[in-house]
């Protein structure tokens, strides 16, 4: 099938890249030219484990190619996704300012029967915006309405982006239930198939239920974490130990012992707008969600969990002191620094006088910017940020080590080495990487979430 995607992002080089894998002839368009260089260039843009290879072999197949022309990149889709950003407006609803602009790009250029696709993660309501915005586009034309919008939401992790897209739990395809609706599902469990080998895997429902159940999932899942970090902080208070607690939770089947680790606090581009949008849709329709609101006030209050720790063994001004940062990036296997906890945690340390030393194995480069970009007019709190390419240079000599984010390469470090090479031996663990006892037994002084603290 001939596909179009626009966006190249996560989900968008995801989505074309695997389609084309599969012998589809993808286009892949965005209006950010530097993206598309990157490209063309033979580079990517973003760090998703396997993408670089599927993306060059298809390249030189002649299955895939990138552009920043509208018209080229829409004429060529039968199969048009539309992945691009939805980021929170200032009211913390969905800002779908970029859905509807590739809308209006749709309508202006599509030619013959269009299946358009709704990828990105759009609130109730929003197929049928799309669809009217290119009938607008279409009437300009003078052309029929020859189109069919599917709400077809995305469920991937990054980190793990092709193997969820090549192997998805399910497919949600939201579909109208009129003529041209059924032909773009037909089109779509075509365009799945090869996904679909072994069991069925789409769950076929109206275009409203789809748009809501992407919501619901990522609210479930934000839920079990906020849950899980509110009881951590009990646990602390009355002895427990939360990782015993989830193990003897999670053997439940009923419960499962998915998403259930306590932490210093959910980010990444998803789970925090993803709340904040459906908390607002409930306030447009007249309803408060009660739980949500819940969900991201301990979010929020937990992302501050470690400034709290090191403030009770520190002190309030932490002037003099060098903290070291392992992982910046919101969680392992991305370079993604979208609502980073480790975001909230070094501007904290920065604002109490500290200075940090980081280093996160491949979110550097997007650490940089994010940064810069939260401590824009404080050059005195920058110029205490240094961010190394070293896991151990980030622990030399400093007062406290800080864990931040669950990569591999940070589980089982060399205690009596990392010991001597911090200057104090002070660990705060917000990932709950290490055994307390383990701590206690090489001599270091050991603060986690939900865990005994030690030393
Ligand atoms: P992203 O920010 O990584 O990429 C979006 C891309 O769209 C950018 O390259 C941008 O330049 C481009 N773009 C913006 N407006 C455009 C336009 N009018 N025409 C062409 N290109 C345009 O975003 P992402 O993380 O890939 O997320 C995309 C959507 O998928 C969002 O709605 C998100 O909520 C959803 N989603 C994301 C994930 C994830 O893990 N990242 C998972 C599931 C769903």
């Amino acid at each position: 099938m001939n596909v179009t995607i626009i966006g190249c992002g996560y989900v968008g080089l995801v989505t074309g890249a695997c389609l084309s894998d599969i012998g589809n002839d993808v286009c892949c368009f965005d209006v950010d030219a530097s993206r598309i260089a990157v490209l063309e260039g033979g580079g990517v843009p973003i760090h998703e484990p396997g993408l670089r290879e599927i993306i060059a072999r298809n390249r030189t197949a002649g299955r895939l190619s990138f552009t920043t022309d509208a018209r080229t990149a829409i004429a060529h889709g039968d199969v048009i996704f539309i992945a691009v950003g939805t980021p929170s407006d200032e009211d913390g609803s969905a800002d779908l300012q970029y859905v509807l602009s590739a809308a209006r790009e749709i309508g202006r250029y599509m030619e013959g029967f269009t299946v358009v696709v709704d990828k990105s993660t759009v609130p109730v309501g929003t197929a049928r915006r799309v669809g009217d915005t290119i009938a607008e586009q279409l009437a300009l034309r003078a052309m029929e309405p020859l189109f069919s919008v599917v709400s077809n939401p995305e469920f991937l992790k990054e980190g793990a982006a092709i193997e969820d897209f090549t192997r998805p739990e399910r497919i949600v395809l939201g579909c109208d239930d009129d003529v041209p609706g059924e032909r773009a599902l037909e089109t779509m469990k075509r365009l799945y198939a090869p996904f679909n080998r072994n069991r069925e895997r789409t769950l076929h429902m109206d275009v409203r239920s789809a748009e809501f159940t992407k919501y619901a999932a990522n609210a479930m899942l934000a839920t079990r974490i906020s849950f899980m970090n509110e009881l951590a902080n009990l646990a602390e208070r009355v002895g427990a130990d939360i990782d015993a607690v989830r193990r003897g939770i999670g053997s439940d089947p009923r419960i499962g012992y998915h998403f259930l680790y306590a932490g210093c606090g959910y980010g990444g581009s998803c789970f925090p707008k993803d709340v904040e949008a459906l908390k607002r849709t409930a306030q447009e329709s007249g309803q408060a969600l009660r739980i949500l609101e819940a969900v991201s006030a301990v979010n929020a209050t937990q992302k501050r969990v470690l400034e709290r720790k090191i403030v009770a063994r520190f002190g309030e001004d932490l002037d003099g002191l060098t903290f070291g940062v392992w992982g910046l990036a919101f969680k392992p296997e991305t370079d993604d620094m979208r609502e980073a906890p480790s975001r909230v945690l070094i501007a904290a340390l920065l604002a109490r006088g500290a200075h940090v030393v980081a280093f996160d194995p491949v979110a550097l480069g997007e650490a940089k910017r994010a940064f810069e970009f939260d401590l824009r007019g404080d050059d005195d709190a920058l110029s205490r940020l240094t961010l190394v390419n070293d896991q151990m240079e980030a622990a030399q000599g400093v007062d406290a080590l800080v864990v931040m984010t669950e990569w591999k390469a940070f589980k089982s470090p060399d205690l009596r080495s990392l010991r001597h090479l911090l200057k104090r031996p002070v660990i705060f663990d917000g990932r709950n990487l290490y055994d307390p006892l383990a701590m206690a037994e090489t001599g270091i002084e050991y603060h986690s979430i939900g865990r005994p603290s030690f030393g």
